[in-house]
């Protein structure tokens, strides 16, 4: 397991120094006053403090009616959230995700830094480290992985209390935030072709009474090393790359694949829809019979696998397209819920039909070689809110 220099170092940390700074209480740290500033509200004073409302109106004895007033002195408590690496108990029924929000860290940083091959076997009267939260880009705020890549997929949860409802957008694009026991998440596709940099993220965070705080950050997207594939169509498939086509077909999947139904159908890691060489990695940049390399690189995974063979729902959803089209030839579009989509094509036989809902495994169609396709393979695409990314990112991790 390659793991990033700053793990390695709290690994290191952990293992010189481990009676000591696991086992220790964190210092107490004392209340600090604050003078309630023009346009200070509770809520926006708990996320910039990393408290809760709750918390500061215990502390200050304020009554559930009581208002703040500029130059009002209020005593603000400790932090929530670790600075240092700290100690927890796993608890009956806990899962490591909720662990994770509990402290403002990741799934993945607690299953490095205790070095969990199956982060979903934790017992309880487990001792567990807990890291600094290292993916915490504000309070209550957590972004997996903390820097994007080009056609990968964002989680950004919002893992405050107190929280009504919460807007944002990323790159200027909006976001959806989906609720979930006790925290909202939203996914973020991260085009194939973005530019490389610092994107702006925005969330706008907003409590029962409807006080709200908007908070901004910039999340670094880097490159993917992406491959250039020269491929020569067979003479009469060549038509088949008339433009007014392609943006029709691209058109009636991009309607097919812009919608977010609010519920999440699957969970946990995807499987694959089969399994094979892959003959054309997402992203690959592909010329035509000689032609200019494409700018923005291959939609999809291929796999090279014979006429025929099975494919597989890779996770739960409801099938929302099956049927003939000239490009993808024959086509499966799936829903996943909250904005996921897959999509299945050139196949030779389609055994899932619209509006079925599948199950990981149910088997949804045949390898064939219909439409724009230079001999049998598989071509499978999945979509975050209309951004095609890179399939195989969702068989490795579990999102969220
Ligand atoms: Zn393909």
């Amino acid at each position: 397991m390659k793991l990033p220099y700053r793990v390695l170092l709290l690994v290191a940390l952990v293992l010189s120094f481990a009676p000591v700074s696991i086992d220790a209480a964190p210092p107490p740290s004392a209340p600090e006053t604050y003078i309630v500033q023009p346009g200070d509200t509770l809520f926006a004073l708990a996320t910039r403090f990393r408290t809760t409302v709750t918390a500061i109106k215990q502390l200050n004895k304020l009554g559930e009616s009581d208002l703040i007033q500029v130059g009002q002195k209020l005593l603000i408590p400790p932090a929530a959230a670790p600075t240092t690496i700290t100690r927890h108990v796993v608890q009956p029924d806990e899962t490591l995700y909720r662990i994770a929000l509990r402290y403002g860290t990741t799934v993945r940083a607690l299953a490095q830094l205790n070095d969990l091959a199956h982060p979903n076997l934790i017992a309880p009267g487990q001792a567990l480290a807990i890291p600094p939260n290292a993916d915490v880009i504000k309070p209550g705020i957590l972004i997996d992985p903390p820097t994007a890549r080009q056609g990968g997929t964002i989680l950004i949860q919002i893992a405050r209390p107190e929280i009504a409802n919460v807007t944002g957008a990323f790159n200027g694009k909006p976001i959806t935030f989906t609720p979930s026991a006790g925290y909202l998440y939203a996914l973020v596709g991260i085009s194939r072709c973005a530019k490389i940099g610092n994107a702006p993220l925005s969330v706008t965070l907003t409590d029962p009474y409807g006080a709200s705080v908007t908070e901004t950050a910039s999340v670094s997207i880097e490159a993917t090393a992406f491959v250039i594939q020269k491929l020569t169509l067979p003479s009469g498939k060549g038509a088949l790359l008339d433009s007014a086509l392609q943006t029709r077909e691209a058109a009636q999947l991009a309607a097919l694949v812009n919608k977010v139904t609010p519920a999440r159908l699957w969970s946990g890691a995807w499987r694959q829809p089969l399994y094979g060489p892959v003959s054309s990695a997402f992203g690959t940049r592909r010329s035509y019979n000689g032609g200019p390399v494409g700018a923005c690189g291959h939609e999809g995974t291929d796999f090279d696998v014979d006429a025929n063979t099975p494919i597989y729902a890779p996770a739960r959803g409801q099938v929302v397209f099956a049927g003939a089209t000239q490009i993808r030839g024959n086509m499966t579009v799936i829903d996943h819920g909250v904005g996921v989509f897959s999509a299945y094509y050139h196949l030779a036989a389609l055994d899932a039909s619209a509006g079925q809902i599948v199950e990981p495994g149910t088997l949804i169609g045949k390898v064939g070689t219909t439409g724009l396709s230079t001999g049998p393979h598989l071509h499978w695409s999945v979509f975050v809110h209309g951004e095609y990314v890179d399939p195989l990112e969702w068989t490795r991790r579990a999102i969220p």
